[in-house]
Formats: C-alpha cells, sequence, structure tokens
C-alpha cells in the first residue's frame, strides 16, 4: 500500500485502496474503454468526500494534481466514471434518510439505486417513475441526465428532483435552493467558494444573455453544461439545473430530496408487428394520443437473433423477414386502454399482428421484454459494445435514417439494427465489434464518425440521449461552436479552480486518449 493510501485511510472513515486487482475492478464500466486509475475509494459519509476533496484539491494546488471521478454503478455508457487519478465510489453512500409521505419527498444519499429507491417508496404507496437501469444511482441519473424510457409520459429525473447537496472542489458543500434577488445577493457576498460561485455565474449569465439565449432549452440537448440557461429563471437564481449532465464535473453529488408520485398500476402491455417501417410510425403516431408509458421500436431483426437462442417469439415474428415491432406499455388499467386501442382499430394496418397483455399472452410478453437484453448479452464473435447509442432523432426523419444506415451497415460490414423509444425519439445501435481482433479501434471509430454523421444530416442529435462523455466527445468536441465552449470551460473553472473533478471528460476529453483506450478483449461480463 502507497504512502498516499494509507494517509488517506488515516483520514477517512471509509476505505481507499490502491491493490491491483480492485484498480482494474474499476478500470472498466459498461462503456469500451479501460482506464486504470490509480487510487478508488469508498466514502462512508458526505464528511469522508470533504476530506478527500479538500486533500486532493491542496495538492492541485501545489501542482500535484490527481483526477478525481466519482461512480455510481458504473454503468456509464461512454466512460466518464473511469479515470486515471482517484476514482470515489458512491457504493456506500445508499441510504434512504427521510421519507415524507405526505409531501411525496424524500431524501436519500446520492448512491442509492433506482431500485432501492423505488422499492423502499413502493411501502407509501410512491415512485419515482423513470424507465431505466434498476441499478443505476440517483446521482449517477442526476450526473448523466438520461432522456429514460419514460420521458415522453412522466419528463425524466431532471422534473422529479427538488434540491441537491454537492461536495464542491474543495471539500465545501453546497446545497442547491431557488433563490430570489435578494437572497441571491446576500448569497454572492458570502466569501466561500459558494459565495463566488453564485457571484461569478450570476455575473457570466449577465454577460453572456445573447449566447444563453441562443442555446437551446429542449431536452435533447446534453452537451457542456447547456443547462446554464436554467439557472436564472424569473429574476430568481438556482445552480440545480447545472448538475444535470455534468457527469461529476461541477461537484460529487452526496445527497439528494426528490419528489415521488403515487404508484401506478401494473402495466397493461402490447407487442404489435409490422413489415415495413412506415406502418409501424402510423400504428405509433395514432396510440401517442393515449400516452402510452413506454412506446419502443425495434428493427425486428433484434427480436430474430434472440429466437435464434431460444426464446419463444414465434407469436412476435410470424413469417416475416423484415420489419418492425413495436412495444407499448400503459400505466392504465387493462380494460381501459383495450376498450381505446379497440375503438382506434380501423385505423392500425390490416396486416399488423398484435399481442395484447392476457393471461395466455403473459409469458410471450415477459420473453419479449428480454429480447433487447438476450441481443445485447449474445457474446459470441465479439461484443455489442455502445458506441453510438442514446442519440436524438426527430420522427419525420426516421425513415430516412434508415436509408442512410443500409448503406452505412452495407460499406462498413455492421450488422446495424436500431431500436429505441418512439415516445422520447432517443434511439441506439449496437452492433457486435470483436474487440481482439486487430484494427477492429479504427472500424470503430469510422462507425462513430460516419454514424454521427448521418445523425447529424437527419437532423438528429448525437447528444440527444445522454451527454458526451468521452465516447460521444471524439465527435462533438471538434464540433462545438468556440463561444459555447469558452462559456462552459468558463463555467467549469468557476465550480473547479484546480482543475480535478473529471478533468479529462467532457470538453476537456481528448479523441487521441480515448481511441487509444478501448479495450481489447472482450469481456467476459454480461454487456447489457
Ligand atoms: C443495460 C443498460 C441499460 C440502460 N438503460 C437506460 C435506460 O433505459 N434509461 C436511462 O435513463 N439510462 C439507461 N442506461 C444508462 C445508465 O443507466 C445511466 O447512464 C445511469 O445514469 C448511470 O448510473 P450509474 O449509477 O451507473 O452511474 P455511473 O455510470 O457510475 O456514472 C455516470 C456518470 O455520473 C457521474 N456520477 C455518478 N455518481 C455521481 C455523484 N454522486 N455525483 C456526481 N457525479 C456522479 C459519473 O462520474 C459519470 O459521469 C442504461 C445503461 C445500461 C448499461
Amino acid at each position: 500500500m502507497g504512502k498516499i493510501t494509507k494517509y488517506l485511510n488515516q483520514l477517512i472513515v471509509g476505505n481507499v485502496f490502491d491493490t491491483p486487482e480492485i484498480l482494474e475492478t474499476y478500470a472498466t464500466d459498461r462503456s469500451v474503454l479501460e482506464i486504470k486509475p490509480k487510487f478508488v475509494a469508498f466514502p462512508e459519509s458526505t464528511e469522508d468526500i470533504r476530506k478527500l476533496m479538500r486533500f486532493f484539491n491542496q495538492i492541485a494546488a501545489k501542482e500535484i494534481p490527481v483526477t478525481v471521478n466519482v461512480r455510481g454503478s458504473g454503468l456509464d455508457e461512454g466512460g466518464a466514471d473511469l479515470g486515471t487519478g482517484l476514482i470515489i465510489s458512491t457504493e456506500k453512500l445508499n441510504k434512504m434518510l427521510e421519507i415524507d409521505p405526505r409531501e411525496r419527498l424524500v431524501r436519500v444519499q446520492a448512491g442509492m439505486t433506482l431500485k432501492e429507491l423505488n422499492t423502499a417508496l413502493s411501502v407509501s404507496g410512491l415512485t419515482v417513475p423513470i424507465g431505466g437501469h434498476e441499478n443505476e444511482t440517483i446521482g449517477g441519473l442526476i450526473s448523466n441526465a438520461p432522456v429514460d424510457d419514460y420521458m415522453g409520459k412522466y419528463g425524466g429525473i431532471s422534473k422529479y428532483v427538488e434540491r441537491i447537496e454537492a461536495v464542491l472542489a474543495n471539500g465545501e458543500v453546497l446545497q442547491t435552493m431557488r433563490y430570489r434577488k435578494y437572497a441571491a445577493a446576500k448569497k454572492t457576498a458570502e466569501k466561500s467558494l459558494e459565495g463566488d460561485i453564485y457571484r461569478k455565474i450570476t455575473k457570466l449569465i449577465d454577460k453572456q444573455k445573447r449566447l444563453i439565449s441562443s442555446i437551446s432549452k429542449d431536452e435533447h440537448n446534453n452537451i457542456g453544461y447547456c443547462n446554464i440557461t436554467n439557472v436564472l429563471q424569473k429574476e430568481s437564481w438556482d445552480l440545480k439545473p447545472l448538475f444535470f449532465g455534468a457527469q461529476g464535473t461541477l461537484g460529487i453529488i452526496s445527497e439528494v430530496i426528490l419528489r415521488a408520485i403515487p404508484i401506478s398500476k401494473k402495466p397493461a402491455r402490447t407487442v404489435a408487428t409490422f413489415k415495413t417501417l412506415e406502418q409501424a410510425i402510423e400504428f405509433m403516431d395514432a396510440v401517442s394520443v393515449l400516452k402510452p408509458r413506454e412506446l419502443n421500436l425495434y428493427d425486428l431483426k433484434i427480436v430474430q437473433e434472440a429466437r435464434d437462442s431460444g426464446k419463444n417469439l414465434d407469436g412476435v415474428i410470424r413469417k416475416l423477414e423484415d420489419g418492425f415491432v413495436v412495444y407499448l406499455a400503459f400505466d392504465e388499467r387493462q380494460n381501459y386502454y383495450m376498450k381505446k386501442l379497440t375503438a382506434m382499430r380501423d385505423k392500425f394496418p390490416r396486416n399488423a399482428k398484435f399481442i395484447y397483455e392476457s393471461p395466455e399472452n403473459k409469458l410471450i410478453l415477459n420473453e419479449f421484454e428480454n429480447t433487447l437484453a438476450n441481443y445485447l448479452s449474445n457474446m459470441r464473435g465479439g461484443e455489442r459494445v455502445p458506441v453510438l447509442t442514446d442519440f436524438y432523432l426527430p420522427p419525420e426523419n426516421l425513415e430516412n435514417f434508415l436509408k442512410d444506415l443500409k448503406i452505412l451497415g452495407e460499406k462498413l460490414e455492421l450488422d446495424l439494427a436500431l431500436y429505441g423509444s418512439y415516445s422520447s425519439s432517443v434511439y441506439s445501435l449496437r452492433p457486435k465489434f470483436n474487440l481482439e481482433e486487430e484494427g477492429y479501434n479504427r472500424k470503430m471509430a469510422t462507425f462513430l464518425r460516419a454514424g454521427a454523421y448521418i445523425i447529424d444530416r437527419q437532423e438528429g442529435k448525437l447528444t440527444g440521449g445522454t451527454p458526451e462523455g468521452r465516447v460521444k466527445a471524439v465527435v462533438t468536441n471538434s464540433e462545438i461552436p468556440e463561444p459555447q465552449k469558452a462559456l462552459y470551460d468558463e463555467v467549469k473553472k468557476i465550480f473547479d479552480q484546480n482543475n480535478i473533478l473529471g478533468a479529462d471528460i467532457k470538453l476537456q476529453a481528448s479523441s487521441k486518449f480515448t481511441l487509444t483506450h478501448l479495450r481489447t478483449t472482450n469481456s467476459p461480463r454480461i454487456m447489457l
């Protein structure tokens, strides 16, 4: 154990490790990257995080910079939770601290997972409706602010976060709140990093009014610190929006107050199969008015691959060779939505096949729900690593995108089967790459750049569903307009003067570093 590790272990109640096995475990996440850290810390309290940050900030001020990255469950698909210095894992910060069922408010530590949160809330008949991976942590969710599968109906994580507590780069704690003019002025007068932040951000917003108002406010903008557009609202200030999509570069989220809603009924599901995309879109447009909780689109090839590996999906696929499958789920009672769907039936294409939720169809619907996991986990001959995932496509350009995609797939000899959420317009591609094959990195980089090109050509956004991290940054960092980049660099500097928090991700990520840290072994883990 090195000297620094020993010192840090004396400093905090939790543990710090530098053993090769632990460093190796934390060198990978769900992305295609592998980056070995020097230390991994498991703080057990906010105080532990504060001490760690104070130490690393002090040594950075003495010109010994060690990058600090935060990790929740490590489900990040863009490598933003990996780093070369210290990894702070929030694994031990997973407690529910308070719940007020009447006000429907809950205070949790940032390392609590979505599943842990919703299981605990269910006792009070409440939920936070995010259609994400059940193991993602609340800190990870806020920091990635992904456009989730329920976003179309429920609005996504930012709608449910009331307040954030974060440890700043120098170890101070900041609690977000919306301040009116007078209170904000008082804040800016405080002699602390928090006071500095309020003062400088307020000034920056005032100075860059025009630029900020030109930045898109829509939910599919997820680059840099674009949520600066929401800090000033009707003469009141709140720093909370800046943490959405910040990927741990502005502060380490330690606690969160969330607003829950009443739990909905077990969803009633339907799977429909169509011969053409046009028919599938016609159907999805018709049912969208019923506000399903989920409305997902899958290239039929994804279902075929799951069937080839033994899933009983004959009821879904029939004799079709090409086509699209739509999955939809409603919160309302089965009878209610069945009536509505039946009333609309004459609007649906004649040759489409429907499987509605019923006791007889339960098994096939359960099997269908697992098709995507099955497709993504098929490890024979390579790995379906996330490179072009969670990008935005406008619904009206979906068909043209698929035409471009077909050409790209033929050129690169890749199986490019599209899937995603029609209700939130966010899609993914997961072609297989053999990470052990020489030259795969070049092919993957070409796929990333060419894919990004056709997304852009069809007016989509590469970072439409998740921020740039390290992987998407290979493309976005060379494209971001200079004034916007300068604005985001300024925000980062205001929060983290010594540049230690996630110092080489997002706008500071280097393509060269990313492309030289691609994994060279297919992971033995199940890669969902
Ligand atoms: C199979 C699979 C399916 C997925 N499906 C969905 C989906 O349907 N919907 C969806 O929304 N997302 C989905 N994701 C994406 C993923 O779940 C999100 O990126 C999630 O937010 C990551 O949570 P995490 O706890 O694993 O965070 P990590 O991967 O550990 O970290 C993510 C980012 O957040 C930062 N971070 C983590 N904790 C903190 C903290 N306390 N303070 C500050 N920064 C922090 C990290 O530094 C990193 O930049 C999926 C991922 C996988 C692998």
